[in-house]
């Protein structure tokens, strides 16, 4: 038997359906048995777990990214696998994608499954079920002989048309139901595999290599109606990386939805979106579209070089899309990553006076702002990154210390090249800005609520004087202002 377990991912809001178990799981079905784990549910999932290898559970997969997920699975494999030795620990998922040494050469991690593993991880577990040495599988990274980690080549991306089905029923779909800015019961799906683009500040990138796989119009729309008519789903969120790739299926799945009447919210890239048509925007919309993730990334055309944003990524696009959402009433929600290297206080201060830029223009506009944390990618962001002196850690227990912990939420103090007050600028200024402008996602910030934070905020606002805005915090706290990176819409 085997156990798939999807270690907690965030206290403050409620969970999202373990997406990557289900589809491993769907690989499993008739053919292993197994149960899953989610640690966003089960308070005790070590005890949970436990009993299952007492009960003759031999192996346990487990999807970790960076943050709260790590810090949990790390204590819980090791307190596993001393409990059972013989149990056969596979990590998978961003984490060990990008850092399948430092699993491996903790001890109790036996195999790392490297990118979009679902097939991987299905021919590991029949070779080890049946006794088989696995180490000639691709996108397989184990320990050899002598201790040391070893990684072979990754496995090509699965089709995620040529997947079989979620098996739902191996979960509670209704404890996933959680109100959004999209719907009062909002679940979600993974309807693609990757990006074509290469970004190199993006852990997507080192997952996929460039390619984009996506299940058909046809199929996303099936499984949103199934989600409606089995589940109750009032909204669909779309966890592609890049759901809004291909123009022609977007269209296609807008129109399969459109009597659905559900609102649905997806990833996209700015230049993508802007070379659509109106009649496929006015599908978007009409079909339940209400907000689009996009990252902007810089206010500075010269960075969006510098992070190989690809495509035609560009500042005045930006603002292009600021205008044209405004036009559709779709809300967009732009990110931001600040604080890159070589002149992290002029890309700070650069980028900050575009997003007020992009709030004249569309003042609806969500604004996430990230600071620059680097990923092991081949380029000139990582490089210079590596020439001030950055190094990651070399040990998981290194990774799940406070300090990196809040460099994997990109909050952290281990980035030399940003400076304490630089970093409190930031913090200000998201204050200010939050406050000045209150997301309009957030139900219970209106009317009057709306007015007091604004006026609370205007001065500094208008001034550009966002320095200890000591009195906004708990003018914040008491109208129930949610920071959306990390509470979510
Ligand atoms: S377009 Fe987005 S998902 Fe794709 S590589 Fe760039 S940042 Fe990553």
């Amino acid at each position: 038997m085997l156990i798939l377990y999807n270690p907690p991912s965030s206290a403050r809001r409620k969970p999202v359906m373990p997406l990557a178990l289900l589809a491993l799981g769907a690989l499993m079905e008739g053919r292993h048995e197994y149960a899953i784990v989610d640690g966003n549910l089960d308070t005790n999932a070590l005890e949970t777990i436990d009993r299952h290898v007492r009960d003759g559970a031999r192996m346990l997969g487990i999807t970790v990214m960076p943050g709260p997920q790590l810090a949990d699975a790390v204590p819980l494999c090791r307190e596993l696998k001393r409990r059972h030795p013989g149990l056969t620990i596979i990590w998978g998922g961003y984490f060990p994608t990008q850092h399948w040494d430092v699993c491996l050469k903790s001890g109790f991690v036996d195999y790392v499954v490297r990118g979009h593993g679902e097939v991987v991880f299905q021919s590991l577990v029949d070779r080890l079920a049946s006794g088989e040495n696995p180490t000639d599988l691709a996108g397989l990274a184990y320990r050899q002989a002598d201790g040391l980690p070893f990684s072979n080549p990754t496995a090509p991306i699965p089709h995620p048309d040529l997947m079989p089905e979620f098996p739902y029923q191996r979960i509670d779909v209704r404890r996933y139901a959680r109100k959004s800015f999209m719907g009062r019961r909002t679940l979600a799906h993974h309807s693609s595999y990757g990006c074509p683009f290469f970004c190199n500040f993006c852990a997507v990138v080192n997952m996929v290599g460039g390619r984009w796989l996506a299940q058909s119009a046809e199929r996303t729309a099936n499984v949103a109606r199934r989600l409606v008519t089995d589940y109750g789903a009032d909204a669909v969120e779309f966890y592609d990386n890049n759901f809004f790739v291909h123009e022609a299926r977007t269209v296609d799945f807008a129109e399969r939805i459109l009597d659905l009447g559900i609102g649905w919210w997806g990833d996209s890239r700015i230049d993508t979106l802007l070379r659509y048509s109106d009649r496929s925007w006015r599908l978007m919309r009409d079909s339940g579209l209400r907000m689009v993730f996009m990252g902007a990334e810089s206010g500075s055309d010269e960075t969006l070089k510098r992070m190989n944003k690809g495509g035609s990524a560009s500042t005045d696009k930006t603002l292009a899309m600021a205008e044209k959402a405004r036009e559709y009433g779709i809300v967009p929600e732009f990110s931001f990553v600040l604080g890159n290297p070589p002149d992290p206080e002029g890309d700070v201060r650069g980028t900050l006076e575009f997003i007020r830029k992009v709030k004249r223009v569309n003042p609806h506009t969500e604004i996430i702002m990230y600071v620059y944390t680097p990923v092991p990618l081949a380029g000139e962001l990582y490089d210079q990154a590596k020439a001030e002196g950055f190094a990651f850690p070399e040990t998981l227990d290194e990774w799940v210390s406070g300090d990196w912990q809040d460099f994997a939420q990109r909050r952290s103090a281990q980035i030399p090249w940003l400076d304490d007050p630089l970093r409190r600028h930031l913090r200000d200024f998201e204050r200010v800005l939050s406050a000045y402008y209150p997301t309009i996602t957030n139900p219970s910030l209106h009317g009057v609520r709306r007015f007091v934070l604004r006026a609370a905020s205007a001065w500094r606002y208008h001034l550009g004087f966002y320095r200890y805005p000591y009195e906004l915090r708990p003018l914040q706290r008491l109208l129930a202002y949610q920071r959306p990176e990390t509470c979510g819409f």
